[in-house]
């Protein structure tokens, strides 16, 4: 045990999972931003290359931007586990590659796709399903003849983000609810930016509604740009006022400094 655990690479604390190299940068680049911010371990892993595409001369371009676009987030990691584009499909080798590599960088939350996306990519909905499948498979025991060494890993909570443009629904689930990205805004932006076969000058409006979804998003809860994202189980709180209003000081520090003055 203590020869496997050297060769495990260290643990991530959140890993995001696309179909194609750029759905998690424009999905929750903002939010992966931040984590990496406030100190967390973050990964990516995309089930295909996404190529081809119409302007792009093939894979090794497409890869090289996504590890642009990794580095401008500040992202830990990203892996690309190779199945092919288009043809994207739910089935146990898709799931088991996942969950490998969910046993191997061991993520205390799993964000992914929460949702169709008509008039996009099937793979998108594909990758939801396998997403939420290898979340289970990374906790399942008495399965070493398909995970060999690699130990069970329980994935304690997952997260759905949105990549639909067209809808005004958030995905289905137990909990909606936005994240802050107010700080990293100009970040996620630039992280997409990083894909110039995929957004060229003639797609620029792109960038436009990526900056006007996220202030949307934001204003809705308060923040000056903001990330949607669906629980599949209910949230809950333990600080009900700190849950209610994230921007205000708790009064602890407030009292601290009156203290302060009075004296
Ligand atoms: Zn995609």
């Amino acid at each position: 045990m203590a020869t496997l655990m050297r060769e495990m690479p260290e643990q991530l604390d959140v890993i995001a999972v696309g179909a194609h190299p750029d759905d998690v940068e424009i999905a929750c680049g903002g939010t992966l931003a931040r984590l990496v911010q406030q100190g967390y371990r973050v990964g990516i892993v995309d089930l295909t290359d996404g190529e081809p595409t119409p302007n792009s001369p093939g894979p090794e371009a497409r890869l090289a931007e996504a590890e642009a676009a990794r580095a401008t987030l500040g992202a830990q990691l990203r892996v690309n586990l190779n199945f092919p584009n288009r043809r994207l499909f739910d089935s146990f080798e898709a799931r088991l590659a996942l969950a490998k590599e969910f046993r191997r960088f061991r993520p205390k939350l799993v964000i992914g796709f929460g949702e169709k996306t008509p008039l996009a990519s099937p793979d998108h909905w594909q990758t939801m399903q396998i997403t939420d499948a290898a979340v289970f498979y990374s906790r399942l025991t008495k399965w070493d003849e398909h995970f060999g060494s690699l130990p069970v890993h329980a994935v304690s909570t997952q997260l759905y983000y949105s990549l639909s443009f067209h809808s005004l629904e958030a995905p289905p689930g137990a909990g909606i609810f936005v994240a802050d990205i107010s700080d990293t805004l100009e970040q996620k932006i630039a992280a997409v930016q990083c894909y110039q076969t995929q957004f060229p000058p003639a797609k620029s409006h792109v960038f436009t509604r990526i900056r006007g979804m996220a202030m949307h998003f934001g204003a809705a809860a308060g923040f000056a740009a903001g990330e949607l994202f669906v629980s599949p189980r209910a949230l809950g709180t333990r600080d009900l006022m700190n849950f209610v209003f994230p921007l205000e000081t708790p009064p602890a520090t407030k009292h601290a400094s009156d203290t302060h003055l009075a004296h």
